[in-house]
């Protein structure tokens, strides 16, 4: 189809979102768009764009902060794996590369958090690199528009769909192109109820034709959602509260929580050992349910005075005045803002 990126492109000039990052050539800040927006919705991570850029509006700021510090902006985000990554990557290019952002998709591709979607971004975005970024509303757009039912997560697919972006990006201005497939992906050819009675690309559209939209694109595998079983003790008195860093390699690293056990299922409080009696809990919160992309927390809360217990070395026994300093998971935030 020769006509693919005119068609795309005029549609993206009259019907494009004005985001503060369009606005910009600079690869720092849009690096910083694209970590935050993955797995993310444009306008949740707006807010946290601007925060970011307020707070670091340089690599090298970002590079001096305290990765608590970063956590603690980010949160509530989820996925934060990102946050340690884009810290990480910012010291790197700070210590390593004399503070100078990388603009070219090969440079981009060797640093940390950095894959070929985000990498082909970014080339694009700030030095109009013809690198084809391909994420999931390309993929959505390109298997409808072509009718293809190959898996999108197969090696195969992941090939075919990368070589028909290549074929179609515009060699002139492969950055707004991409941007405007993307675009494209996210306002008109969406996941449930694509507009199609009103679409520039209508008459070529092979699923329209074939009558397939609701079956592309076609992904191989079924996501496995792990169930998980939390059991937290509140430790608390008027004014303060314990919380405990997880450390281990598992989700929300870093961050802080209460004194957790974990079971393979759920379990009797009578089997819970926080080495305090769970009859001496002041209360017992209802079960909260926290969905993450391939877990399903199942989270109960056991309040304690704090006096109770002796502490071990590993907690801390913080003001809730100062509660904000330490990144929390969504899951710890909800409970504090219900319960407490
Ligand atoms: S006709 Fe419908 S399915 Fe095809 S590209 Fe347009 S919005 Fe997407």
């Amino acid at each position: 189809m020769t006509d693919f990126h005119l068609l795309i492109t005029n549609w993206y000039r009259q019907n494009k979102r004005d985001l503060p990052w369009r606005l910009t050539t600079d690869p720092y800040k849009i690096w910083l768009s694209e970590i935050i927006l993955q797995q993310t919705r444009v306008d949740q991570g707006l807010s946290y764009y601007l925060k970011f850029v307020q707070e670091f509006p340089t690599i090298q700021a970002l590079a001096n902060a305290s990765e608590q510090q970063v956590l603690a902006l980010w949160q509530g985000l989820g996925y934060y794996s990102r946050a340690r990554n884009l810290h990480f990557t910012a010291k790197t290019i700070s210590n390593e590369l004399n503070g100078k952002f990388p603009n070219s998709f090969t440079s981009l591709k060797k640093l940390k958090g950095i894959g070929d979607y985000t990498a082909a971004a970014i080339a694009s975005f700030s030095n109009n690199e013809i690198t084809p970024v391909v994420d999931g509303n390309v993929y959505r757009v390109l298997s409808r528009v072509f009718n293809i039912a190959t898996p999108i997560d197969s090696s195969q697919g992941k090939k075919l769909f990368y070589e028909l972006a290549s074929e179609l990006i515009s060699k002139e201005n492969p950055g707004e192109f991409n941007q405007s497939i993307m675009e494209f992906g996210a306002l008109q050819c969406t996941p449930v109820k694509p507009n199609c009675a009103d679409c520039v690309l209508s008459e070529k559209c092979l699923a329209l034709s074939n009558n397939t939209i609701t079956e592309r694109p076609v992904k191989a595998k079924k996501t496995k959602i792990k169930n998980r079983y939390f059991h937290y003790a509140v430790l608390s008195n008027e004014s303060q509260i314990v919380l405990q860093k997880r450390i281990e390699k598992d989700i929300w690293q870093h961050l802080y929580q209460f004194p957790v056990i974990e079971t393979d299922g759920p379990a009797h409080p009578s089997e819970l050992h926080f080495g305090l009696k769970t009859k001496d809990a002041i209360s017992v919160s209802e079960e909260f349910v926290h969905i993450l992309s391939h877990q399903k927390i199942h989270a109960r809360f056991y309040r304690f005075e704090l006096s109770n217990k002796k502490l071990d070395q590993e907690y801390n026994i913080v003001n809730f005045k100062e509660l904000d300093e330490y990144p929390l998971p969504r899951l710890i935030d909800k409970f504090l803002e219900k319960e407490i």
